[in-house]
Formats: structure tokens, sequence, C-alpha cells
């Protein structure tokens, strides 16, 4: 554009067309006009001459035509002379009719030699018959033509030399000038980048032009001033907004990015600009960069949500969602793309991912670990998979810590556990902690079976010493199951199944190792049956209580009865309870049974008021330790102090060991039922390594010793001794608490009569009745006396109809 207006002012192209349309013209009209005018004088000149010969010639034809016949040839001369005063007249003759000269002037000479002249010829008829010859030349004409000829010429060169300097300084002045101004003002606009205005504008044509180029400039300025807010306005949303964005070429090269991705990467824009996106790319980034910009090619709508991982300056990864809005129509703008960083949420996923994977207690992966742990296990080679175990490890008498020396101790052991497991194994295997103090270790590469074994009982050994908590000394074993994964098909069962083996190592005395072997399987479709079956009897209502009777030790009289549940399955007759309970613990049954036993018992001491009302005798409970919570006992709670006749004659039996789980809720617990003119009792004590100094702390209102404690009670080793001691003192803190005494599984007399002496107040066992149905017992218990116990010496007890599921 500048070269071209350049060129177009230093040639002056403009004036030249000008000059080359108006001076032929110019020339073409002078020289017609000066031609015509020419043509037009010399011919009134001519025909003045002629005219004025024509004259003088017919004056002079009448004076010789008035001479007298004899005049002279000189008089006839005389005449003819005068013609020649015309400066036209070349020579004069005069002929007779035959054409011979009778005069000529000048004389003598006349006509002779003139050859260049017009001729006029004029007849003569008398007297002087004949001929007047005049012979004239229009040779003065001839030279002021010529003069006007050179006058015409050197004034149409003056004016073609005039005219073409008017032409040039009009031009100049009234074109050129306003022109040249305008392209100025044009050649400054591009050199200053803003527009320039012409300042004079003349009061003509060029003036309107050079107005109307001034009002484009305003125009074009105001415009610009607009544009520049607008860019400004844009570019500042760009940058300030704070979007990471970033604007693609069709090729995959970074074009322009916003302030904000600058910050957030940390690159600079002379860093970025012109690079390939594929530069910046970690290889988390799971879609190659060639796919996705097929995808924006391939689209016309924008596009949302592709999962990016851009490497920052300083090594750290940002994770983005990339949203694109293709650029459909030019090549130049690019792929406009917006970028939500996710780097934060996939943290928070991640850390909320670790938190679900991992025990907060130990930091070691949880159960949700080792499961996923195992599923990746499902997709490598069966080769790998063949050299792996599972070890299914529980901790022997955690629990007995646990309740003994508090929670604290408990999370200090299963710590110090975890990091005595960690030590018996390789750095490539996997220990897990499944919850409670179970623990699964996961082993790779094994060379053979024994090599599991090998590390099972390396951490049979590393728990044999005790450990140390808070300055007391704890033993606990471990009971190992060992799995291999060739044992199952499915990686996800191979828990299960090293759990089994764990099981057998418990029965078998525990603080041993067991393999699985499908045998145990059998076990677990026993239970699986009893699941079955428990289901099958809160549907069908087969749960029913026997009653066994509890009996006064002094004055032999029955002060009570314990229900007992049993499961009366219509296939397999009467089921003990023991298993169903432990069955209904885990798997979540318990609350169900507890529902029905709470009912059935509130059912029993109603419709049985003649025998449990007025407190003649109560009828005792059991509780599931699981449902020792408000939320099991509300309802009956509810029920107790609507009828405090029915409470009085209930007691609630609560294991020992439940006690301390949560002593502090399980006490109010204990005490809201007491509320309502209930009883507690404390039930299988001394199994839970009961502190009686602990007692007090609890609403006791009976103590149930435990079978294992009194049987063999009157034997003469240093258990007896030591079981007599502690039920003497229990007895002793019993009494001062006003607490009752029972003793469970009293089988002979001798037992019942010295437990009487050491100051137990009531007793329970086969000696006086096993659990019979209420049927039987009813009668049972309103006749019994010690009479009747007497006469027999020894009771026998009706046999159990329990058998063991
Ligand atoms: P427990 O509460 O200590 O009940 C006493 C158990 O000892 C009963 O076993 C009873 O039959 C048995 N027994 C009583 N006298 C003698 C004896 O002289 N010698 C021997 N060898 N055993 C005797 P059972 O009925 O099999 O109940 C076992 C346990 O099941 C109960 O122990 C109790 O903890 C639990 N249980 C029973 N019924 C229920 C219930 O309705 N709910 C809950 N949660 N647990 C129950
Ligand atoms: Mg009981
Ligand atoms: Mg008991």
């Amino acid at each position: 554009m500048s070269k071209t207006i350049a060129e177009t002012t230093g040639s002056f192209r403009l004036m030249r067309r000008f000059l080359v349309l108006l001076l032929p013209a110019f020339l073409i009209v002078s020289v017609l006009g000066l031609y015509s005018t020419q043509k037009f004088a010399v011919g009134d000149e001519r025909n003045s001459v002629v005219a004025r010969v024509g004259n003088i010639a017919a004056r002079s034809a009448s004076a010789i035509s008035k001479l007298p016949q004899n005049s002279t040839q000189a008089n006839q001369e005389s005449i003819l002379a005068l013609l020649l005063s015309d400066r036209a007249v070349s020579c004069v003759v005069l002929m007779d009719e035959n054409g011979k000269d009778l005069a000529s002037a000048p004389a003598r000479v006349g006509c002779k030699g003139v050859v260049k002249a017009e001729t006029l010829n004029i007849p003569l008829s008398k007297p002087l018959r004949g001929t007047l010859c005049v012979k004239y030349n229009l040779a003065e004409l001839q030279a002021r033509t010529d003069l006007f000829s050179v006058l015409s010429l050197v004034s149409l060169l003056i004016g073609l030399l005039a005219a073409t300097a008017a032409s040039w300084y009009s031009f100049s002045s009234i074109v050129g000038k306003p022109v040249k101004a305008l392209l100025h003002a044009i050649q400054q606009t591009q050199l200053v980048g803003k527009p320039v205005r012409v300042e004079d504008a003349p009061n003509d044509e060029m003036g309107t032009v050079i107005r109307a180029f001034n009002n484009l400039q305003s125009h074009i300025e105001d415009q610009t001033a607009r544009n520049a807010e607008a860019l400004r306005r844009i570019d500042y949303v760009y940058n300030e907004t704070p979007a990471l964005m970033f604007s693609m070429s069709h090729e995959g090269q970074f074009q322009t990015a916003s302030g904000h991705w600058l910050e957030a990467t940390g690159y600079s824009r002379e860093e970025m600009l012109g690079q390939p996106i594929g530069n910046f790319l970690t290889s988390a980034t799971s879609t190659p960069l060639s796919n996705i910009l097929t995808t924006i090619a391939s689209s016309t709508e924008p596009l949302r949500d592709l999962p990016f991982s851009l490497r920052c300056k300083d090594g750290t990864t940002l994770d983005v969602l990339m949203a694109v809005v293709p650029d459909l129509d030019t090549q130049q703008t690019g792929h406009l793309c917006v970028l939500s960083d996710i780097s934060g949420l996939k943290a928070a996923q991640n850390k909320l991912r670790n938190q679900a994977i991992t025990d907060h207690l130990t930091g070691l992966p949880n159960r949700q670990g080792l499961f996923e742990t195992l599923s990746e296990l499902h997709n490598i080679c069966p080769k790998v998979k063949a050299d792996c175990a599972m070890l299914f490890i529980d901790l022997d008498n955690f629990k007995t810590v646990n309740d003994t020396l508090g929670h604290d101790a408990g999370d200090q052991l299963l710590c110090a556990a975890s990091k005595r497991l960690q030590n018996c194994i390789s750095s490539k295997d996997y220990l897990a902690r499944l919850g409670g103090d179970e623990f699964a270790i996961v082993l790779y590469g094994l060379r053979s079976a024994r090599d599991a074994e090998v590390v099972a009982n390396r951490i049979v050994a590393a728990f044999a010493n005790p450990f140390r908590l808070d300055g007391q000394l704890a033993n606990v074993g471990t009971s190992i199951g060992i799995a291999q994964f060739s044992d199952s098909e499915n990686s996800d069962d191979i828990l299960r199944l090293a759990d089994l083996a764990m099981y057998k190592s418990k029965q078998s005395g525990k603080n041993c190792i067991s393999h699985y072997s499908n045998d145990l399987t059998a076990k677990v479709v026993t239970r699986d049956l009893m699941v079955r079956r428990i289901r099958d009897a809160l549907a069908n209502n087969h749960f029913t209580f026997y009653l066994q009777p509890i009996v006064d030790l002094q004055g032999m009289k029955a002060v009570g009865a314990e229900a007992l549940l049993r499961l009366n399955c219509p296939n397999d007759g009467l089921i003990a309870p023991a298993e169903i309970i432990r069955t209904a613990e885990e798997c979540g049954l318990i609350d169900q049974i507890t529902a029905w036993t709470l009912a059935e018992a509130f059912n029993v001491a109603d419709k049985n008021r003649e025998l449990f009302a007025d407190g003649q005798r109560y009828l005792s409970v059991n509780l599931s330790p699981k449902n020792v919570t408000p939320s099991a006992l509300g309802l009956m709670i509810e029920r107790l102090h609507a009828n405090p006749t029915v409470a009085k004659s209930l007691v609630f039996e609560i294991t020992e060991t439940a006690l301390f789980s949560n002593a502090e809720e399980i006490s109010k617990v204990m005490q809201s039922i007491r509320d309502t003119g209930a009883r507690i009792a404390l039930d299988d004590f001394g199994t839970g390594f009961s502190s009686l100094g602990h007692l007090h702390r609890f609403p006791v209102d009976i103590i149930k010793i435990d079978r294992s404690f009194v049987q063999g009670l009157t034997a003469d080793n240093a258990d007896a001794q030591r079981r007599r001691a502690l039920i003497k003192a229990t007895s002793a803190m019993a009494a001062d608490l006003q607490m009752k005494i029972v003793a469970e599984g009293i089988e002979d007399l001798a037992s019942a009569e010295f437990l009487r002496d050491l100051g137990i107040s009531y007793g329970q066992g086969y000696l006086f009745s096993a659990a019979q149905p209420l049927s039987i017992m009813a009668p049972w218990l309103q006749s019994f006396s010690k009479a009747q116990l007497q006469k027999h010496n020894k009771v026998v007890p009706l046999k159990p109809v329990v058998r063991s599921a």
C-alpha cells in the first residue's frame, strides 16, 4: 500500500495523464482555429486584391475606349502605366482583335517573362476592338499569409506552454496539493498507527473529499478506540478470569494462554507459545494428543471433559478436564481450550481412597485395600498366582487384653503386633489389618507351599515374647490359617479359605498354624445351614424357651428360672443356643433374636404371674453383649415402665465380658433397666478376667459364677483352691454390695452344700434340673423342696434334650 502511494507520488502519473489528455485537445482545437482564421483572412484579402485590380483595369479599359481613333501607342501606354501603380499588377498588355500587342506596360516589355501571375482579360468593343490583358500576382498576399502562419505558430506554442504551465499550476494547487496532503495523511496514519487528518480543506470538490476523508478518519479513530477498549476488556477477561485458558493450533501447538494458565503452570509466554502441547503432557494423560486432535477436528460442537495431565514448570502435575470450542471457520484463531483444574479433586479423591483402604490405627491397608489387591491378582498370570499364599492371622487373647487393660492398651498392642508381622515378611509381601485383631498377609513368589508355613512359624515365634503395654506385660499369641492361591479359582475367595483354616487353628487350641483343606468348607456349609435355620426360625416362630430353675441353697427353694433359647427345628429337633447366638452375632441376625427373646420373656412373666409375680420367683433372660444398647432395649424398657409388676419379676443376664467394651454406656443402659424395677445379673462371672474392684461401678444385682469355676470345686488341687478363694472373695464382696450370687453348673449335692457354706445364695445346675419346657418347669418350680432333694440324695437331672448343631 505504502509503496503504491510513493510510486504514485513520485511519477506524477495522474498529472501526466491529465496533460496527455489536455494538450492534444488543446493543440487540435488551436490549430483548427488558426487554420480557419487564416483561411477566411486570405480569402478576403484575395477578393479585395482581385476587386481592386478589376476596378482599375475597368477604369483603364474605359479610358482607352475614350481615346480617339488616332491616339498613339504612347497615349495608350500612359493609361496602361497607371495600372502598374497598383503594387499587385505585374504587367498590362493591350491587344487587338487578333491578339497583336498594341501597347504594353511596362512599355515595350509588357508581360514578357511574367510567369507566376493571375490574368484578368477585359474585352474592348469601341472604338478599339481588342482585349486588355492585366497580369497581377498575389505575392503580397502570400507574404502576409506566411507572416500570419508564423505568428499563429508562435502564438500557438506560447499558448501551449502557457496552457501547460497553467494546467500544471492549477492541477498542482487544485488537485495535486490536496491529494498530496491526503497521501501524506494516509502515510502518517500507517506510520503512527492512528488516524491522521488533513488540516486545510479547500472550498471545492477536493475539499469535500478531504472533509469526507477526515470524517472517515474520525470514524476510524472512534472505531479503533472502541475496538481497543473491547480488546482491552477481552484481554482483561482472558487474563484475569480465574480459568486456565489457551488456544491451540490445528496441529496442536500453543497459540495463546491466559494469565491464569501461566500463573498456574509457572511457564512464561515465550516458553510455551508455538510449542507442541504434547511436550507439556505427563504420561498420566490417558488419551494421546493425536486422538484428541482428531476428535476436535471431526467435531462441530464444543467438547467437554477431556482428561489431561499437564506438567508444570516446577515438575508438579496439574490434573485437568479440558473443554474445547473447535475453530471451525479460520485456521488462525485456533481451538479455544478451557481447563478445569481437578488436581485438588483428584488429590481429595486419592486421599479419600487412601483413607478408604487404610486402617487408621496401624497405617496398614485395611480389608478394602486387601480386596483391591486381590482383584488385581485376578489379572496376573496364573503361574505367578500359583506362587502366592494367603495367611489369615487372628491374635489370641486380644479381647482379654482389651477388656482388662483398656482400649488404649489394646490399640498399642495392635500397632506393636502389626510391626512384628511386618518384620516377619519381605517387602514384596502385602500385610493388611482386616479389623479387630485380624490380619491378612499375601505372600508372593513362594518356591513351595512349605515357604508359607515357614513365614507363619516365624510369626508364631515373633509373638512368643510378651508385649509391654503401659508398663504391663501382655501375652498374645497368633492363630494362623494358610490358603494357597491354587486352592481356589477365585482370588476373592482365598481370604475365606484362609479364614476357615484360621478357625481350625483356634479350635485346635490357638497359637498354631493350619492349612486350608476341603473339609473346612464343609464346616462353612454347616454354618450357612445354621444361618438358614435362624432365618427360618425367625420367620416361622421356631424359637422357644426352656426354663432352668435357680434354687436358694439355704432353704432349697426355687427362687427363679433362667429362660434358655432353643430352636425347635422341624427336621433336626431342638438346637442348643450357643452356636445359634454365635452365628447370629456374626451374620447380623442377633438383633432379631434379641427382639424375640425380650418379647417372649415379657410374655412368659406376664402370663405366669402365679410363678413369677410378687417377688416370689424371677425369670431371667440372657442378653447378647451386642444388644446391651439403648436402641435394642428401648422398646422393652418402655413396656417395663408400663408394667412394673412384670418388670420386678425379670432379671436381665449380661455377660461379664460385655461390661468392658464400653463400660460407661453399658452402665447407663443397665441403670435404665434397673429404673424400671427389673434387675441385672452378671453372667459367666470369672471367665472375663473380672476385676472384683470394678464391680461397684456397675448397677448389678446378681452375680452368676460361671460353671467352669464351680465344677470340681471340692477337689484337692491348686486350681480348685484358687477358685475357692475367688468364690469366697466374690461372696464377701457381693455381701458388701448387697448382691446375690448364683453358682452355675452345680451337678452334685456336695458342691451345692460346699457353695452354700462359702456364703453363696443361689445355685443352678443339673443337680436341680436341666432346662425344661415351661409346661414341665412350672409345676416343678412350685413343688420343688429340700425334702424332695434329700429324698433322692442326688438329683438325677432330666436328660438334656438339646443336641448340638
Ligand atoms: P448361660 O447363660 O450361662 O446358661 C447356662 C448354660 O449352662 C445353659 O446352656 C445350661 O443348659 C447349661 N447348664 C446349666 N446347668 C448345667 C450343669 O449342671 N452342667 C452343665 N454342663 N451345663 C449346665 P445352654 O442352654 O446351652 O446355653 C448356653 C448359653 O447360651 C447360655 O449360657 C447363654 O449365654 C446363651 N443363651 C441361652 N439362651 C440365650 C438367649 O435367649 N439369648 C442369648 N443372647 N443368649 C442365650
Ligand atoms: Mg445366662
Ligand atoms: Mg452363664
